[in-house]
Order: structure tokens, then C-alpha cells, then sequence
């Protein structure tokens, strides 16, 4: 066995959600808001008039990438097309990485880039977030050596939840050689709403070490059908299709992902929804006193000095949120405005109890 395995502690996925599963998960930041209707209804024709299950897929993913590249209007030579970033983020890491190279990721940070990473037998060079869980780019900078052969950059990261500027980020390219490949992990990138440019995409135009990266597991609604993408310069794309197994992703998910592309009023209304419910998360998390991050996500991350309590409050009414990524710290998907107002309520009662104990002491 490769000697780098022996040290790798196995992800640990959620618990399935079956039949006799009640209460809401908020756990791995999938859409609370469920999946387009226009969406269901084409995955319904498709299985009665279209599908060959006993025939292998569109190995090239060729209609998919048509309309991805139609909607960043990029061309289909910059497209490719994974099972989730899950795979695509394992196809970068294979492609880019050597035994002894080294990968640069900030702390906090996605668990998969350091995964992947030790996979290669590559050495993981991390960096701490700032206080307020911003990239810390000067430190970055400093961490880049001539063995630095990849950079993750989540935007909006995960788990802070915070947006960086795409001025900061080209910025922070500038200062590197052209050899090191950033990789830009923007699966969250649809719920940005403090500016209209969010995405790093023009960078491409400029820099061809970038590759960018997309899913429809978030704000797409669309977890279950495992679809992710990159887009990148040409050269990039024909390296990560060398090593692409040939039939990864499935016809009924390639569908499913051209039907979201095309229900762009459904996803607005989704991210518009979510803006609203993280306003108002914002708000109540000053109020009772928590610390936290700037989120520009679906989700929150956040502490407050009885974050157990809370944590087993909410799960008592039925919701899961994820602890563990930080002691202490919670990060939540941001639940929908009914669910927000039973979880708030505990909240309240919480805080309430808390405050009334430290004026005892
Ligand atoms: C959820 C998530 C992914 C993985 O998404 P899939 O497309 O479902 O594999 C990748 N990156 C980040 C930062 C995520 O939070």
C-alpha cells in the first residue's frame, strides 16, 4: 500500500436520508430551497422517452458542455465536466501534483484539497485565515516556495463563508510564477449578492495557471446527481480530459444539470430567499453576542460560548447542523424562513439562560 494512505483519516459522509429520516439537514449545505419543478418534470420525460439505461453516456458530455459554455460564454475547449468537484478537485490533484511538491491551502478550508493532496504524497503547507476568517495574502505569499505546484482558493471559502475581492485574488497571482496552478473552488459563488462580478472568470483571459471551478450541488439544487465543472484555458482543459475516466458522468445527471442551466428564475429566487435569511442570521447573531464570519454563502459559520447546547437544542427539534470543523464553531446552512423562525426561538431561549447564569457568578 502507498505508504501516504496509511496516514489518511476517511471522509466521513452524512448519514442517508431514508424514508423514515424526519427532522432537516443543515449539515452539508445543499439548497433548502429543493430542485427546480421544470427540472423534475424533464428528468420524468427523459426516463419515459429518452434514456438507454443499458447504453454508456455522452462520454464527452458534449450537449452539457454546449450550454455551459453558451452560459459563460467561454468555448466548449475550456469545458470539463466531473462527477460533483469532489472528482474534479481528485482530477486536478492528479494531473498538477508530484510526490514531494507541495500544496498551498488556507485554514480553515474544504477537507477534499488536503485530501487529494496527501493522496499524491504531496506536502500540505497551510496557512491560518486572518481573525475575521479572510485570506491572510501576505502570509500566503510568504508560504510559496520553488516546490509549490498547486493553490486552493475557495470563493466564497468554506467553512468561513467569506468573498474575497477578484482584485485581491489577482493581485495574489501576480506574485506567484506562472508555473504554480490556482485553483479557484467558487461552488458557492452563486450566492454572492454584494457585487454583480463576482466570479474570477475573466481571469482566464489573462492567466492560463487558473482553472475555475463550478457545481450544481449548491445553489443548483441538484447534490444527488453529482455534476461539477472546470473551466480553464484550452491546454489546461486537454490535460484533466487525458485523465477523465471516459464515461464519468451519467446521461440522467447530465440532463438534470442542462434542465438547472435553463431554470436560471428558479435559482435567482433560491439565492434572493438566501440573501434574506442570512441578513436576518446576521442580525440575530449580534445580537446574541456570537462571533462570526462575513458570509456571502449559504451558510454561516459562527461560536458562541454554549454552541453544544445549541447544537443538541436543534437537534432535539428535528435540525443538524455541522460542528467539528473548528471546537466550538458551528457552521450552518441557512434554513428557510419557517425553519429559521423555530431555530431562532431556541436560540433566544439559550442566550436568555446564558446571560442569566454569567450574572449569578
Ligand atoms: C460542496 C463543495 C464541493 C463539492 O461539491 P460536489 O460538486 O457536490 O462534489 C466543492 N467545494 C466546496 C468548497 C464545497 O463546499
Amino acid at each position: 500500500m502507498k505508504e501516504c494512505i496509511e496516514h489518511i483519516k476517511p471522509y466521513v459522509p452524512e448519514a442517508p436520508i431514508t424514508k423514515n429520516s424526519h427532522g432537516i439537514r443543515l449539515s452539508a449545505n445543499e439548497s433548502v430551497y429543493g430542485t427546480a419543478p421544470f427540472v423534475e418534470e424533464g428528468l420524468i420525460e427523459y426516463i419515459q422517452e429518452e434514456m438507454h439505461a443499458n447504453r454508456y453516456p455522452d462520454g464527452n458530455c458534449s450537449t452539457l458542455k454546449e450550454a455551459i459554455a453558451a452560459f459563460h460564454d467561454v468555448s466548449i475547449e475550456q469545458v470539463t465536466v466531473a462527477v460533483g468537484l469532489d472528482e474534479m478537485i481528485s482530477i486536478i490533484s492528479r494531473a498538477v501534483l508530484t510526490t514531494g511538491g507541495e500544496v498551498l491551502i488556507s485554514q480553515p478550508s474544504f477537507a477534499e484539497y488536503a485530501l487529494q493532496a496527501q493522496i499524491e504524497g504531496s506536502h500540505l503547507v497551510t496557512v491560518p485565515a486572518k481573525d475575521n476568517g479572510y485570506y491572510d495574502w501576505e502570509a500566503l505569499v510568504d508560504r510559496v516556495t520553488p516546490r509549490t505546484q498547486l493553490v486552493w482558493l475557495g470563493n466564497p471559502n468554506n467553512p468561513t463563508g467569506t468573498y474575497e475581492k477578484v482584485e485581491f485574488i489577482e493581485a495574489f497571482i501576480k506574485r506567484l510564477p506562472s508555473s504554480v496552478v490556482v485553483a479557484i473552488d467558487e461552488a458557492y459563488i452563486d450566492f454572492v449578492t454584494s457585487t454583480k462580478e463576482a466570479s474570477a472568470l475573466r481571469l482566464l483571459e489573462t492567466y492560463d495557471n487558473v482553472l475555475i471551478l463550478r457545481t450544481f450541488s449548491k445553489a443548483y439544487g441538484l447534490a444527488n446527481f453529482r455534476v461539477g465543472y472546470m473551466i480553464a484555458s484550452p491546454s489546461m482543459t486537454d490535460y484533466m480530459n487525458r485523465i477523465r475516466l471516459p464515461y464519468n458522468v451519467s446521461g440522467i445527471a447530465q440532463r438534470a444539470a442542462e434542465l438547472a442551466l435553463s431554470s436560471q428564475v428558479f435559482i435567482q429566487g433560491c439565492v434572493e430567499a438566501n440573501h434574506e435569511e442570512r441578513n436576518r442570521w446576521g442580525k440575530a447573531l449580534r445580537r446574541y453576542e456570537a462571533e462570526y464570519y462575513a458570509s456571502e454563502a449559504n451558510f454561516i459559520f459562527f461560536t458562541v460560548p454554549y454552541a453544544a447546547e445549541l447544537v443538541k437544542a436543534w437537534h432535539d427539534i428535528g435540525y443538524t447542523v455541522r460542528e467539528g470543523l473548528r471546537p466550538n464553531w458551528i457552521r450552518l446552512t441557512i434554513p428557510r424562513e419557517k425553519d429559521g423562525d423555530l431555530m431562532l426561538g431556541v436560540f433566544k431561549q439559550l442566550h436568555k439562560q446564558y446571560r442569566h447564569e454569567q450574572e449569578e457568578i
